[in-house]
Protein backbone atom coordinates (compact mmCIF):
# COMPACT_ATOMS: atom_id res chain seq x y z
CA UNK A 1 0.00 0.00 0.00
CA UNK A 2 1.21 3.61 -1.00
CA UNK A 3 1.49 6.15 1.76
CA UNK A 4 2.76 8.60 -0.14
CA UNK A 5 -0.22 9.27 -2.84
CA UNK A 6 -3.13 11.58 -1.66
CA UNK A 7 -6.17 9.50 -0.75
CA UNK A 8 -9.58 10.19 -0.86
CA UNK A 9 -12.99 8.69 0.96
CA UNK A 10 -16.39 9.42 1.84
CA UNK A 11 -16.23 9.68 5.82
CA UNK A 12 -19.74 9.54 6.65
CA UNK A 13 -21.39 6.29 6.59
CA UNK A 14 -23.71 5.58 3.39
CA UNK A 15 -26.86 6.32 3.00
CA UNK A 16 -29.09 9.84 2.99
CA UNK A 17 -28.25 12.33 5.52
CA UNK A 18 -28.03 15.91 6.25
CA UNK A 19 -24.49 16.19 5.98
CA UNK A 20 -22.14 13.95 4.19
CA UNK A 21 -18.28 14.37 4.37
CA UNK A 22 -15.37 13.29 2.22
CA UNK A 23 -11.70 13.51 3.30
CA UNK A 24 -8.46 14.26 1.37
CA UNK A 25 -5.68 13.57 2.96
CA UNK A 26 -1.93 13.69 1.39
CA UNK A 27 0.67 16.20 -0.65
CA UNK A 28 -2.02 17.06 -3.11
CA UNK A 29 -4.96 17.46 -0.76
CA UNK A 30 -4.44 21.54 -1.22
CA UNK A 31 -4.10 21.66 -4.21
CA UNK A 32 -7.15 19.26 -5.35
CA UNK A 33 -9.14 20.89 -2.49
CA UNK A 34 -8.38 24.49 -4.84
CA UNK A 35 -8.86 22.90 -7.99
CA UNK A 36 -12.76 21.77 -6.82
CA UNK A 37 -13.51 25.01 -5.46
CA UNK A 38 -11.77 27.61 -7.09
CA UNK A 39 -10.78 28.74 -3.10
CA UNK A 40 -7.46 29.96 -1.65
CA UNK A 41 -8.80 28.39 1.83
CA UNK A 42 -6.82 29.24 4.79
CA UNK A 43 -5.83 26.41 7.46
CA UNK A 44 -8.44 25.68 9.96
CA UNK A 45 -11.24 27.71 8.62
CA UNK A 46 -14.69 27.18 7.94
CA UNK A 47 -15.02 28.25 3.97
CA UNK A 48 -18.10 28.63 2.19
CA UNK A 49 -17.81 26.54 -1.15
CA UNK A 50 -19.16 25.59 -4.43
CA UNK A 51 -17.58 22.02 -5.81
CA UNK A 52 -17.51 22.04 -8.89
CA UNK A 53 -16.97 19.46 -12.00
CA UNK A 54 -14.67 19.98 -14.95
CA UNK A 55 -16.83 22.33 -16.94
CA UNK A 56 -17.47 24.56 -13.94
CA UNK A 57 -20.73 23.07 -13.22
CA UNK A 58 -21.73 23.41 -9.46
CA UNK A 59 -22.06 19.71 -8.41
CA UNK A 60 -22.90 20.57 -4.68
CA UNK A 61 -21.93 23.47 -2.28
CA UNK A 62 -21.18 23.00 1.20
CA UNK A 63 -18.20 23.77 3.83
CA UNK A 64 -14.70 23.12 2.91
CA UNK A 65 -12.15 22.90 5.71
CA UNK A 66 -8.50 22.53 5.40
CA UNK A 67 -5.68 21.45 7.60
CA UNK A 68 -1.98 21.67 6.77
CA UNK A 69 0.57 19.17 7.89
CA UNK A 70 1.49 18.21 10.64
CA UNK A 71 -1.70 19.34 12.00
CA UNK A 72 -4.16 17.23 11.15
CA UNK A 73 -5.44 13.76 12.09
CA UNK A 74 -3.50 11.78 9.31
CA UNK A 75 -0.65 14.49 9.91
CA UNK A 76 -0.46 15.25 6.36
CA UNK A 77 -2.33 18.39 4.73
CA UNK A 78 -5.99 17.45 4.41
CA UNK A 79 -9.19 18.82 3.23
CA UNK A 80 -12.92 18.23 4.26
CA UNK A 81 -15.66 19.14 1.82
CA UNK A 82 -18.98 18.75 3.86
CA UNK A 83 -21.56 18.43 1.16
CA UNK A 84 -25.03 17.37 1.40
CA UNK A 85 -25.46 13.57 2.66
CA UNK A 86 -26.59 12.41 -0.81
CA UNK A 87 -25.01 9.68 -2.55
CA UNK A 88 -25.08 10.64 -5.88
CA UNK A 89 -23.37 14.18 -5.07
CA UNK A 90 -20.67 12.34 -2.83
CA UNK A 91 -19.99 10.02 -5.91
CA UNK A 92 -19.67 12.49 -7.80
CA UNK A 93 -17.88 14.34 -5.87
CA UNK A 94 -15.33 11.51 -5.55
CA UNK A 95 -15.16 10.55 -9.19
CA UNK A 96 -14.23 14.27 -9.86
CA UNK A 97 -11.17 14.11 -6.83
CA UNK A 98 -10.14 10.92 -8.21
CA UNK A 99 -9.90 12.60 -12.16
CA UNK A 100 -7.84 15.60 -10.20
CA UNK A 101 -5.73 12.79 -9.43
CA UNK A 102 -6.68 11.21 -6.18
CA UNK A 103 -6.80 7.81 -4.96
CA UNK A 104 -10.13 6.21 -3.95
CA UNK A 105 -9.00 4.95 -0.04
CA UNK A 106 -8.81 1.58 1.20
CA UNK A 107 -10.37 0.77 4.98
CA UNK A 108 -8.12 2.30 7.16
CA UNK A 109 -6.03 4.31 5.45
CA UNK A 110 -6.42 7.49 7.20
CA UNK A 111 -5.74 5.67 10.53
CA UNK A 112 -2.81 4.32 9.12
CA UNK A 113 -1.08 7.63 7.70
CA UNK A 114 -1.94 8.87 11.29
CA UNK A 115 0.17 5.95 12.82
CA UNK A 116 2.90 6.32 10.33
CA UNK A 117 3.08 9.54 11.16
CA UNK A 118 3.31 9.28 14.53
CA UNK A 119 0.11 11.08 15.49
CA UNK A 120 -1.18 8.06 17.26
CA UNK A 121 0.70 4.82 18.61
CA UNK A 122 -0.93 1.37 17.42
CA UNK A 123 -2.91 0.92 20.24
CA UNK A 124 -4.38 4.17 19.92
CA UNK A 125 -4.89 3.61 16.24
CA UNK A 126 -7.10 0.68 17.13
CA UNK A 127 -9.11 2.34 19.92
CA UNK A 128 -10.30 4.71 17.28
CA UNK A 129 -12.13 1.77 15.12
CA UNK A 130 -13.11 0.21 19.02
CA UNK A 131 -14.61 3.47 19.39
CA UNK A 132 -16.61 3.69 16.25
CA UNK A 133 -17.61 0.18 16.29
CA UNK A 134 -18.90 0.05 20.22
CA UNK A 135 -22.09 -1.45 21.02
CA UNK A 136 -22.48 0.00 24.31
CA UNK A 137 -21.61 3.06 26.57
CA UNK A 138 -19.16 1.47 28.54
CA UNK A 139 -17.12 0.20 25.86
CA UNK A 140 -17.12 4.00 24.07
CA UNK A 141 -15.95 4.69 27.34
CA UNK A 142 -13.26 2.31 27.48
CA UNK A 143 -12.18 2.89 24.02
CA UNK A 144 -11.64 6.94 24.54
CA UNK A 145 -8.98 6.17 27.70
CA UNK A 146 -7.08 4.33 25.19
CA UNK A 147 -7.44 7.01 22.45
CA UNK A 148 -6.68 9.63 24.97
CA UNK A 149 -2.75 8.04 25.60
CA UNK A 150 -3.96 6.62 28.99
CA UNK A 151 -2.72 3.02 28.41
CA UNK A 152 0.10 3.50 26.22
CA UNK A 153 1.39 5.78 28.81
CA UNK A 154 0.97 3.18 31.20
CA UNK A 155 2.73 0.63 29.01
CA UNK A 156 5.54 3.11 28.78
CA UNK A 157 5.90 3.17 32.09
CA UNK A 158 6.62 -0.42 32.77
CA UNK A 159 9.08 -0.08 29.89
CA UNK A 160 10.99 2.61 31.36
CA UNK A 161 11.08 0.45 34.64
CA UNK A 162 12.01 -2.69 32.33
CA UNK A 163 14.85 -0.36 30.50
CA UNK A 164 16.55 0.45 34.13
CA UNK A 165 16.48 -3.23 34.39
CA UNK A 166 18.10 -4.15 31.47
CA UNK A 167 20.66 -1.56 31.87
CA UNK A 168 21.46 -3.41 35.23
CA UNK A 169 21.04 -7.07 34.03
CA UNK A 170 23.34 -6.35 30.73
CA UNK A 171 25.65 -4.15 32.71
CA UNK A 172 26.18 -7.34 35.39
CA UNK A 173 27.34 -9.24 32.61
CA UNK A 174 29.79 -6.71 30.98
CA UNK A 175 31.17 -6.04 33.84
CA UNK A 176 31.11 -10.05 35.69
CA UNK A 177 35.28 -9.80 35.80
CA UNK A 178 35.33 -6.53 37.71
CA UNK A 179 32.83 -7.96 40.21
CA UNK A 180 30.24 -5.32 39.56
CA UNK A 181 27.41 -7.28 40.66
CA UNK A 182 23.78 -5.66 40.06
CA UNK A 183 22.33 -8.80 40.73
CA UNK A 184 22.91 -8.60 44.35
CA UNK A 185 20.27 -7.72 46.79
CA UNK A 186 16.72 -7.97 46.92
CA UNK A 187 15.88 -4.90 44.95
CA UNK A 188 16.18 -5.84 41.77
CA UNK A 189 13.89 -8.87 42.52
CA UNK A 190 11.43 -6.35 44.34
CA UNK A 191 10.83 -4.41 41.35
CA UNK A 192 10.63 -7.48 39.38
CA UNK A 193 7.46 -8.58 41.36
CA UNK A 194 6.04 -5.24 41.70
CA UNK A 195 6.30 -4.89 37.68
CA UNK A 196 4.53 -7.99 37.53
CA UNK A 197 1.89 -6.89 40.03
CA UNK A 198 1.13 -3.62 38.14
CA UNK A 199 0.82 -5.80 34.71
CA UNK A 200 -1.96 -8.06 36.39
CA UNK A 201 -4.10 -4.78 36.86
CA UNK A 202 -3.79 -3.31 33.87
CA UNK A 203 -4.96 -6.97 32.70
CA UNK A 204 -8.01 -7.25 34.66
CA UNK A 205 -8.80 -3.73 33.52
CA UNK A 206 -7.78 -4.71 30.17
CA UNK A 207 -9.97 -7.67 30.10
CA UNK A 208 -13.14 -5.57 31.35
CA UNK A 209 -12.68 -3.88 28.54
CA UNK A 210 -11.94 -6.32 25.78
CA UNK A 211 -15.01 -7.85 26.73
CA UNK A 212 -16.90 -4.69 26.64
CA UNK A 213 -15.63 -4.23 23.07
CA UNK A 214 -15.24 -7.49 21.55
CA UNK A 215 -17.97 -8.89 23.43
CA UNK A 216 -18.39 -11.88 25.79
CA UNK A 217 -19.26 -15.33 24.87
CA UNK A 218 -21.43 -17.54 26.36
CA UNK A 219 -22.50 -20.94 26.33
CA UNK A 220 -26.53 -22.32 27.29
CA UNK A 221 -25.97 -25.37 28.22
CA UNK A 222 -28.37 -28.16 29.92
CA UNK A 223 -30.57 -31.51 29.57
CA UNK A 224 -32.79 -31.41 26.49
CA UNK A 225 -36.68 -29.43 27.60
CA UNK A 226 -35.30 -27.53 31.12
CA UNK A 227 -35.96 -24.11 28.84
CA UNK A 228 -32.29 -22.98 27.09
CA UNK A 229 -34.02 -21.64 24.25
CA UNK A 230 -37.29 -19.94 25.88
CA UNK A 231 -34.45 -18.73 28.55
CA UNK A 232 -32.64 -17.19 25.19
CA UNK A 233 -35.90 -15.71 23.75
CA UNK A 234 -36.68 -14.21 26.99
CA UNK A 235 -33.13 -12.44 27.12
CA UNK A 236 -33.59 -11.30 23.67
CA UNK A 237 -37.20 -10.28 23.73
CA UNK A 238 -37.09 -12.31 20.66
CA UNK A 239 -38.21 -15.60 18.97
CA UNK A 240 -34.64 -16.26 17.30
CA UNK A 241 -34.53 -20.11 19.24
CA UNK A 242 -36.76 -22.47 18.13
CA UNK A 243 -38.74 -23.52 21.28
CA UNK A 244 -40.51 -26.83 21.88
CA UNK A 245 -41.78 -29.46 24.21
CA UNK A 246 -39.91 -32.50 22.01
CA UNK A 247 -36.41 -32.59 23.22
CA UNK A 248 -33.64 -32.10 21.46
CA UNK A 249 -35.19 -29.82 18.88
CA UNK A 250 -32.18 -26.92 19.00
CA UNK A 251 -29.90 -29.12 17.37
CA UNK A 252 -27.60 -26.74 15.76
CA UNK A 253 -26.35 -23.89 17.42
CA UNK A 254 -28.11 -20.47 17.52
CA UNK A 255 -26.25 -17.24 18.43
CA UNK A 256 -27.70 -14.12 19.81
CA UNK A 257 -26.20 -10.81 20.30
CA UNK A 258 -27.62 -9.29 23.52
CA UNK A 259 -26.58 -6.24 26.11
CA UNK A 260 -26.82 -8.03 29.31
CA UNK A 261 -26.07 -5.03 31.95
CA UNK A 262 -24.09 -2.81 29.53
CA UNK A 263 -21.71 -5.72 28.16
CA UNK A 264 -21.97 -6.96 24.58
CA UNK A 265 -22.32 -10.72 24.73
CA UNK A 266 -23.50 -13.25 22.10
CA UNK A 267 -25.43 -16.59 23.44
CA UNK A 268 -25.27 -19.49 21.90
CA UNK A 269 -27.65 -22.11 22.64
CA UNK A 270 -26.69 -25.64 22.11
CA UNK A 271 -28.06 -29.14 21.70
CA UNK A 272 -27.43 -29.92 25.53
CA UNK A 273 -24.60 -32.48 26.39
CA UNK A 274 -26.79 -35.46 25.98
CA UNK A 275 -25.09 -38.79 25.10
CA UNK A 276 -27.44 -40.19 21.95
CA UNK A 277 -27.82 -42.56 19.61
CA UNK A 278 -28.79 -40.24 16.92
CA UNK A 279 -26.22 -38.92 14.42
CA UNK A 280 -27.45 -35.04 14.06
CA UNK A 281 -28.00 -34.75 17.63
CA UNK A 282 -24.44 -35.97 18.54
CA UNK A 283 -23.09 -33.62 15.91
CA UNK A 284 -25.49 -31.09 18.15
CA UNK A 285 -23.62 -32.31 21.15
CA UNK A 286 -20.00 -31.73 19.66
CA UNK A 287 -20.37 -28.39 18.72
CA UNK A 288 -21.88 -28.01 22.10
CA UNK A 289 -18.87 -29.27 23.64
CA UNK A 290 -16.64 -26.46 21.55
CA UNK A 291 -18.75 -23.59 22.05
CA UNK A 292 -18.52 -24.55 25.57
CA UNK A 293 -14.66 -24.25 25.74
CA UNK A 294 -14.70 -21.13 23.53
CA UNK A 295 -17.13 -19.49 26.30
CA UNK A 296 -15.98 -16.90 28.83
CA UNK A 297 -19.13 -17.91 30.40
CA UNK A 298 -21.29 -20.85 30.75
CA UNK A 299 -24.78 -20.83 31.64
CA UNK A 300 -25.85 -24.40 32.83
CA UNK A 301 -29.71 -24.25 33.27
CA UNK A 302 -31.60 -27.05 34.93
CA UNK A 303 -35.28 -27.68 35.71
CA UNK A 304 -35.84 -26.50 39.36
CA UNK A 305 -38.07 -29.57 39.66
CA UNK A 306 -35.08 -32.13 38.80
CA UNK A 307 -34.06 -34.40 41.71
CA UNK A 308 -31.08 -35.84 40.08
CA UNK A 309 -28.32 -33.41 39.70
CA UNK A 310 -25.67 -35.47 38.99
CA UNK A 311 -25.08 -34.83 35.44
CA UNK A 312 -24.85 -30.89 36.23
CA UNK A 313 -23.12 -31.06 39.34
CA UNK A 314 -20.02 -33.01 36.64
CA UNK A 315 -20.71 -29.80 34.10
CA UNK A 316 -19.74 -27.93 37.14
CA UNK A 317 -16.80 -29.48 38.03
CA UNK A 318 -15.31 -29.99 34.79
CA UNK A 319 -15.66 -26.03 33.91
CA UNK A 320 -13.88 -25.10 37.25
CA UNK A 321 -10.89 -27.52 35.79
CA UNK A 322 -11.20 -25.02 32.72
CA UNK A 323 -11.18 -21.73 34.73
CA UNK A 324 -14.43 -21.48 32.66
CA UNK A 325 -16.83 -19.07 34.88
CA UNK A 326 -20.13 -20.36 35.15
CA UNK A 327 -23.32 -19.76 36.41
CA UNK A 328 -26.46 -22.01 37.27
CA UNK A 329 -29.67 -21.30 36.18
CA UNK A 330 -32.38 -22.79 38.22
CA UNK A 331 -35.75 -22.71 35.41
CA UNK A 332 -39.91 -22.72 35.84
CA UNK A 333 -39.79 -21.29 39.11
CA UNK A 334 -42.82 -20.73 38.28
CA UNK A 335 -44.34 -24.19 38.74
CA UNK A 336 -42.82 -24.34 41.96
CA UNK A 337 -45.56 -22.03 43.14
CA UNK A 338 -48.03 -25.00 42.09
CA UNK A 339 -46.63 -27.57 43.25
CA UNK A 340 -44.75 -26.54 46.95
CA UNK A 341 -43.00 -29.68 48.11
CA UNK A 342 -40.35 -29.08 45.45
CA UNK A 343 -37.00 -27.95 47.03
CA UNK A 344 -37.18 -23.63 47.67
CA UNK A 345 -33.04 -23.76 47.96
CA UNK A 346 -31.69 -24.21 44.58
CA UNK A 347 -28.25 -26.44 44.37
CA UNK A 348 -25.05 -25.12 42.40
CA UNK A 349 -25.55 -22.02 44.35
CA UNK A 350 -28.37 -21.47 41.22
CA UNK A 351 -29.85 -18.01 40.35
CA UNK A 352 -34.50 -19.23 40.05
CA UNK A 353 -35.57 -18.11 37.11
CA UNK A 354 -38.71 -18.36 35.35
CA UNK A 355 -38.33 -17.89 31.48
CA UNK A 356 -41.74 -18.35 30.95
CA UNK A 357 -42.89 -15.48 33.30
CA UNK A 358 -39.66 -12.96 33.56
CA UNK A 359 -39.44 -13.88 37.10
CA UNK A 360 -35.64 -13.72 38.28
CA UNK A 361 -34.38 -12.50 35.40
CA UNK A 362 -32.85 -9.14 36.69
CA UNK A 363 -31.13 -10.90 39.25
CA UNK A 364 -29.70 -13.35 36.12
CA UNK A 365 -28.26 -10.40 34.17
CA UNK A 366 -26.50 -9.04 37.77
CA UNK A 367 -25.26 -12.53 37.81
CA UNK A 368 -23.77 -12.77 34.59
CA UNK A 369 -22.12 -8.94 34.95
CA UNK A 370 -20.30 -10.11 37.95
CA UNK A 371 -19.29 -13.37 36.71
CA UNK A 372 -17.64 -12.05 33.44
CA UNK A 373 -15.92 -8.77 36.08
CA UNK A 374 -17.66 -6.47 34.16
CA UNK A 375 -20.14 -5.31 37.45
CA UNK A 376 -18.55 -2.83 38.11
CA UNK A 377 -16.00 -2.26 35.46
CA UNK A 378 -16.99 1.07 34.21
CA UNK A 379 -14.54 3.50 34.94
CA UNK A 380 -11.42 0.90 35.32
CA UNK A 381 -12.10 -0.62 31.90
CA UNK A 382 -9.37 -0.07 29.28
CA UNK A 383 -10.42 -0.84 25.50
CA UNK A 384 -7.83 -3.21 25.54
CA UNK A 385 -7.73 -6.09 22.35
CA UNK A 386 -7.39 -9.49 22.76
CA UNK A 387 -3.76 -8.50 20.88
CA UNK A 388 -2.71 -6.49 23.79
CA UNK A 389 -3.99 -9.09 26.36
CA UNK A 390 -1.77 -11.37 24.81
CA UNK A 391 1.47 -8.81 24.99
CA UNK A 392 0.72 -8.10 28.74
CA UNK A 393 0.38 -12.20 28.99
CA UNK A 394 3.78 -12.79 27.53
CA UNK A 395 5.24 -10.02 28.97
CA UNK A 396 4.30 -11.35 32.40
CA UNK A 397 5.52 -14.84 31.49
CA UNK A 398 8.94 -13.41 30.55
CA UNK A 399 9.27 -11.74 33.96
CA UNK A 400 8.13 -14.92 35.73
CA UNK A 401 11.06 -16.56 33.85
CA UNK A 402 13.45 -13.00 34.79
CA UNK A 403 12.46 -13.92 38.40
CA UNK A 404 13.65 -17.23 38.37
CA UNK A 405 16.68 -16.27 36.75
CA UNK A 406 17.53 -13.56 39.37
CA UNK A 407 17.08 -16.07 42.01
CA UNK A 408 19.63 -18.37 40.22
CA UNK A 409 22.05 -15.49 39.66
CA UNK A 410 21.83 -16.20 36.05
CA UNK A 411 22.22 -12.87 34.59
CA UNK A 412 22.83 -13.80 30.50
CA UNK A 413 19.36 -15.85 30.72
CA UNK A 414 17.94 -12.70 33.46
CA UNK A 415 18.53 -10.02 30.56
CA UNK A 416 17.08 -12.20 27.70
CA UNK A 417 13.79 -12.35 29.42
CA UNK A 418 13.67 -8.62 30.53
CA UNK A 419 14.72 -8.18 26.63
CA UNK A 420 11.59 -10.31 25.64
CA UNK A 421 9.20 -8.45 27.90
CA UNK A 422 10.48 -5.43 26.73
CA UNK A 423 9.81 -6.09 23.02
CA UNK A 424 6.55 -7.73 23.87
CA UNK A 425 4.80 -4.60 25.16
CA UNK A 426 6.45 -2.68 22.29
CA UNK A 427 4.27 -4.73 20.21
CA UNK A 428 0.92 -2.91 21.72
CA UNK A 429 1.71 0.39 20.89
CA UNK A 430 3.22 -0.56 17.49
CA UNK A 431 7.20 -0.24 18.03
CA UNK A 432 7.36 -3.82 16.88
CA UNK A 433 4.79 -4.60 14.07
CA UNK A 434 5.25 -6.70 10.67
CA UNK A 435 3.44 -5.01 7.24
CA UNK A 436 1.40 -8.12 7.99
CA UNK A 437 0.22 -7.48 11.08
CA UNK A 438 -0.49 -3.54 10.70
CA UNK A 439 -2.49 -4.95 7.52
CA UNK A 440 -4.42 -7.19 9.27
CA UNK A 441 -5.06 -4.14 11.93
CA UNK A 442 -5.97 -1.31 9.73
CA UNK A 443 -7.92 -3.58 6.69
CA UNK A 444 -10.67 -4.32 9.86
CA UNK A 445 -11.34 -0.27 9.74
CA UNK A 446 -13.94 1.43 7.90
CA UNK A 447 -13.39 3.20 4.48
CA UNK A 448 -12.66 6.72 5.29
CA UNK A 449 -11.49 6.19 8.83
P1 LIG B 1 -34.60 -26.49 25.68
O1 LIG B 1 -34.71 -27.84 25.04
O2 LIG B 1 -33.76 -26.55 26.91
O3 LIG B 1 -34.15 -25.41 24.76
O4 LIG B 1 -36.06 -26.13 26.21
P2 LIG B 1 -37.18 -25.19 25.57
O5 LIG B 1 -36.87 -23.78 25.77
O6 LIG B 1 -37.46 -25.68 24.18
O7 LIG B 1 -38.41 -25.50 26.54
C1 LIG B 1 -38.94 -26.81 26.70
C2 LIG B 1 -40.36 -26.70 27.25
O8 LIG B 1 -40.35 -26.13 28.55
C3 LIG B 1 -41.26 -25.82 26.41
O9 LIG B 1 -42.56 -26.40 26.38
C4 LIG B 1 -41.30 -24.51 27.18
O10 LIG B 1 -42.50 -23.79 26.97
C5 LIG B 1 -41.20 -25.00 28.60
N1 LIG B 1 -40.61 -24.01 29.49
C6 LIG B 1 -39.44 -23.35 29.32
N2 LIG B 1 -39.20 -22.52 30.34
C7 LIG B 1 -40.26 -22.62 31.19
C8 LIG B 1 -40.60 -21.98 32.42
O11 LIG B 1 -39.88 -21.15 32.98
N3 LIG B 1 -41.78 -22.38 33.01
C9 LIG B 1 -42.60 -23.29 32.43
N4 LIG B 1 -43.73 -23.58 33.08
N5 LIG B 1 -42.30 -23.88 31.25
C10 LIG B 1 -41.17 -23.57 30.65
Amino acid sequence: MRIDDTIAAVATPPGRGGVGMIRVSGPRALDLARALTGLEPRARHAHFARFKDADGEVIDEGLLIVFCAPHSFTGEDTAELHAHGSPVVLDMLMQRLVALGARAAGPGEFSRRAFCNDKLDLAQAEAVADLIAGAAAQSARSAMRVLRGEFSEQIGRFRDTLTALRVRAESSIDFADEAVDSLDGDDLRDELRKLREQIAELLACGRQGALMSSGAEIALIGRPNVGKSSLLNRLSRRDEAIVSDTPGTTRDIVKCDLLIAGVPVRVSDTAGLRASGEKIEAEGARRARDAMRQADLVLLVFDVAQTDLGKEQAWVDELRTQDTAVVAVANKIDLLAAAPQLPPQPPLDAVCVSAKTGAGLEDLQTRIAAALGCADAGDDAIGARRRHLDALRAADAALASALAHADDRRAELLAEDLRAAHRALGEIVGEFTTEDLLGEIFSRFCIGK
